[in-house]
């Protein structure tokens, strides 16, 4: 190649962009449309959460804890939900793994913080992400059904009394199955 060519067909793809729309954006003033199956956060639903940690098995970073209390009619009382977004690679396990949907990918992605163990969050910090989620999506979770479309469906009771939920004192709130102790009260 003649000396000064490369310098030359550079300068021409630059000149061609010159002409073209710009392919980016200015955020955040604008903002553009995430696609809906976009993995942009983890929700953990604690209404449909049965404390069964098959999500803190299924994820390899080893970031989300589940510590859970039996009680006397054999549902889990989960004590701790946290999920440690510092090591959260957005793999989407955790999310394939959960047999209730509890945890979906989904949500906000403008959450950057300035304390970097900010990005740990605990049962209220993801309750208070998910909650503000569902007001602004009408109830109807990232897989696009809603808890009166998806009813959790378990063997046994679950717990759920944390977080006022939709439908809590109707046919989707808490399960009381007969012969057991009303788990409220346990
Ligand atoms: S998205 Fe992946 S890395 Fe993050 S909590 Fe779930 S399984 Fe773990
Ligand atoms: S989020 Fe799903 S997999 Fe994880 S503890 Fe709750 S029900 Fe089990």
């Amino acid at each position: 190649m003649a000396y000064g060519m490369g310098v030359v067909r550079g300068m021409l793809l630059t000149l061609q962009h010159v002409f073209r729309p710009a392919i980016t954006v200015n955020y955040p003033e604008y903002q553009r449309e995430v696609p809906v199956r976009a993995r942009t956060n983890l929700l953990w639903f604690e209404e449909r959460c049965t404390g069964c940690s098959t999500c803190a098995q299924a994820c390899p970073d080893g970031c989300i804890l589940v510590e859970t209390a039996p009680r006397r009619d054999g549902t889990l009382e989960i004590t701790r939900y946290e999920i440690d977004f510092r090591i959260c690679m957005y793999c989407g396990l955790c999310t394939e793994a959960c047999p209730y949907q509890a945890i979906q990918a989904g949500g906000r992605y403008n959450d950057a913080v300035y304390v970097f163990e900010n990005m740990y969050r605990d049962r209220d910090a993801l309750t208070a992400e998910a909650q503000a989620y569902l007001a602004g999506s009408g109830g109807v979770y990232p897989n696009g059904q809603s808890q009166e479309m998806n009813p959790l469906r378990t063997s046994i009771p679950t717990a759920r009394s944390r977080v006022p939920v939709a439908g809590a004192g109707g046919p989707f709130g808490p399960q009381r199955l007969p012969g057991k102790l009303d788990r409220s009260s346990g």
